[in-house]
C-alpha cells in the first residue's frame, strides 16, 4: 500500500464498522471460526515462514505461534455469549427508579502493532479479543519478520471480512502515517522506545493505548533449590526462540552455596538439549537479523563465557552462552538482552538478590527457584515486577 492511500483505507474500515456489521455475535463467531480455519489450513506454511524468519524449531513454531492462538480463539468462541452479556448492577439513589447495567460495546476501529519475535501469536492474540468484542481491526505486523508478514498479508483478506479487518505491511514510514489516523484503541507490543512514539501519537486523538513492553527479567536460585529441575527450566526458558522472548530469564542471581553446582548443571543441560554443537541442532533458533546479531556479539564481550560464546554472522547463529565475571554496569546489564546470553552473578542471600533487582527498572517477570515459602514471599514482597 502506498503511504498516501493509508488514510482512505482506514476510513473504509471505519465505514465497515459504522455499518453495524461487526455488532451481531453471529459476525464475530464467523470471523473467529474463519481464523481457526486459516491457522489450521495453513499451519505448514506459517511454520515455514517462521523458520525462514527466525529458524524456529517446528515444535516451537507450531505450539506457540499457531496452536496457542487456535486454543485462544476456541476459548473466545466458548465465552462469546457470556463475555458480551450486559451485567446488571445496583442503581444509585439519584437514578432510582431506573435500572443500571454495564453494557459491553465495541470500541470501534482498533490498531494492533506487533513485533517480530512471535510474529503470528503477538499479532493474532490481540485480534481474537478485538473480534470477540465486535471491533473493526487494522493489523500491522513487524517488517523484520518479513516472510511471516507477507504470508499473513495474503491469508487475512482471504479468510476474514475485508470490510472490517485489514492488514498493512510496512516499516517506520508506513506505521508513522498509520498512527496519524484516528483509532479507538491501539494495542502495541514491542520495545519501550517505540512505545513512547505510539503513546505520543495516541495523544493527538486521545486514543487509549495498551503497551506490552519488555525489560530485564531476573531469576533467583536459592540455596535450597532443586538444581536438576532449576537448571532444566532455566535453560529451556532462556534459550527457547534463542532468547528472543519478552519473558525470557534475562540474568540469573545464584546463591553462593549452589553457584558452582548450578553453573555445571546448566552447562550439562545445554549439551543435553542442543548437543555438543548447538549450531547443528534442530531445536535452536536463529537471531532475527544482522543488526541484532551484531548487537548480541558485542554484549558477549561484557563477560567470560563458561559455555558458548561462538557465533556465525552468515547464519545469524549465536551459541547458548552463559557469562560470568560480568560487571554490574557493563553493557549486557544496561538493556534487555533479547538473545541467547545469560549473565550469572553470585549472591550471598535473598536480601542481596532483592537489592540487586531493585537497583534497576522494575522487570516484566521475576523467577524464584526455591521450595521455601518464606524465601519466595521475601523476594516477592521486597521487589516489584510485572
Ligand atoms: P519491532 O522492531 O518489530 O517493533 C515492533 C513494531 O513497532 C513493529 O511492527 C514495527 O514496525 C513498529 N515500529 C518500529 N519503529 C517504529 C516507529 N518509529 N514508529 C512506529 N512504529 C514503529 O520489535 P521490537 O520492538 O524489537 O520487539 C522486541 C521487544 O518487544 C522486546 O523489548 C520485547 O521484550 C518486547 N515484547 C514484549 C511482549 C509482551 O507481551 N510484553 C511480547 C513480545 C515482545
Amino acid at each position: 500500500m502506498q503511504i498516501d492511500e493509508i488514510a482512505k483505507w482506514v476510513e473504509g474500515l471505519r465505514a465497515g464498522f459504522n455499518s453495524g456489521k461487526t455488532r451481531p455475535l453471529q459476525w464475530r463467531r464467523q470471523q473467529l471460526e474463519a481464523l481457526i480455519r486459516m491457522l489450521e489450513e495453513n499451519a505448514d506454511a506459517l511454520i515455514a515462514a517462521l523458520q525462514a524468519d527466525l529458524g524456529k524449531p517446528r515444535p516451537e513454531a507450531w505450539a506457540v505461534d499457531v496452536q496457542v492462538i487456535v486454543n485462544e480463539t476456541r476459548e473466545a468462541l466458548r465465552n462469546l455469549g457470556k463475555w458480551n452479556r450486559p451485567k446488571s448492577v445496583s442503581t444509585p439513589l439519584m437514578a432510582q427508579p431506573g435500572r443500571s447495567a454495564i453494557m459491553r460495546t465495541p470500541l470501534g476501529v482498533v490498531l494492533i502493532i506487533a513485533p517480530w519475535n512471535y510474529p503470528v501469536n503477538l499479532l493474532l492474540a490481540p485480534l481474537v479479543g478485538a473480534l470477540a468484542a465486535g471491533n473493526a481491526v487494522v493489523l500491522k505486523p513487524s517488517e523484520l519478520s518479513a516472510h511471516t508478514a507477507g504470508l499473513l498479508a495474503r491469508l487475512i483478506p482471504a479468510y476474514l471480512d475485508p470490510d472490517c479487518v485489514g492488514l498493512m505491511e510496512g516499516g517506520v514510514p508506513e506505521t508513522t502515517e498509520l498512527l496519524r489516523q484516528r483509532f479507538d484503541h491501539i494495542f502495541y507490543t514491542g520495545n519501550g522506545r517505540v512505545g513512547r512514539v505510539i503513546m505520543a501519537a495516541a495523544v493527538e486523538h486521545l486514543t487509549p493505548v495498551t503497551l506490552e513492553l519488555g525489560g530485564k527479567s531476573p531469576c533467583y536460585v536459592h540455596k535450597d533449590a532443586d538444581i536438576t529441575t532449576s537448571s532444566r527450566r532455566m535453560v529451556w526458558g532462556k534459550f527457547f526462540n534463542a532468547g528472543q522472548t519478552c519473558l525470557a530469564p534475562d540474568y540469573c542471581l545464584i546463591h553462593e552455596d549452589v553457584y558452582d553446582e548450578m553453573l555445571e548443571a546448566m552447562t550439562n543441560r545445554i549439551r543435553e538439549f542442543y548437543g555438543e554443537d548447538p549450531s547443528k541442532s534442530h531445536s535452536f533458533a536463529r537471531i532475527i537479523n544482522e543488526r541484532h546479531h551484531h548487537r548480541l556479539c558485542e554484549l558477549i564481550k561484557s563477560g567470560v563465557p563458561v559455555t558458548g560464546g561462538e557465533s556465525d554472522a552468515e547464519s545469524r547463529y549465536i551459541a547458548p552462552t552463559i557469562l560470568t565475571d560480568v560487571a554490574e554496569d557493563s553493557p549486557v546489564m544496561q538493556e534487555e538482552i533479547f538473545g541467547p546470553i545469560l549473565p550469572v552473578f553470585r549472591v550471598k542471600s535473598v536480601r542481596e538478590a532483592a537489592k540487586f533487582i531493585n537497583s534497576r527498572p522494575h522487570p516484566l517477570g521475576l523467577y524464584i527457584f526455591s521450595g521455601n515459602r518464606g524465601v519466595q514471599d521475601e523476594l516477592l514482597e521486597n521487589t516489584q515486577s510485572g
